[in-house]
């Protein structure tokens, strides 16, 4: 089970093309859906949003957002700049609003839209547990017993 391990010439011809565009937690998720044995590919400009990681197989997105600029409710790094917040507040309020369209976009084109939040990538745990039930969820509809992991929907 180290396949994860080699890196295969069409991926990082990719990682390569997108550069900069790599974040730490961006690549923490990338990582860690390997690792649980999940194929996908990153920035697909031709989708709304241009989604970091997709999964065509499981016909699902997976948005990375960093706390701060995309508003993580209740998240103590969603902070509010002491200074022009006039300014900070339509920013912000323009990001969420942005993040809201590109998720009703996919979702009408029939994508699952899974958001993992940049503080959620501190602990691998947690994260493997978030994407492995999101997409057991999907494999089982019936959910018989997933305690605690919460059904598909509330992570919305
Ligand atoms: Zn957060």
């Amino acid at each position: 089970m180290s396949s994860h391990l080699s890196v295969d010439p069409v991926r990082s011809r990719i990682m390569q093309a997108v550069g900069q565009k790599h974040t730490a937690p961006e690549m923490t998720v990338r990582r860690t859906l390997y690792a649980l044995g999940y194929r996908f590919r990153v920035q697909r400009r031709d989708l709304p949003g241009s989604p970091d990681i997709v999964l065509r197989k499981h016909k699902t997105v997976i948005f990375v957002h960093g706390c701060f600029w995309h508003r993580h409710p209740l998240c103590k790094k969603a902070t509010m700049p002491k200074t022009r917040l006039e300014f900070w507040t339509e920013k912000f309020d323009r990001n969420v609003a942005r993040d809201q369209l590109t998720e009703i976009a996919l979702r009408k084109m029939g994508w699952q839209v899974l958001i993992v939040w940049e503080c959620e990538t501190k602990s691998v745990e947690i994260l493997a547990a978030k994407l492995a039930s999101a997409f057991t969820a999907e494999a089982y509809p019936s959910d018989s017993d997933l305690s605690g992991a919460g059904k598909r929907g509330e992570y919305f």
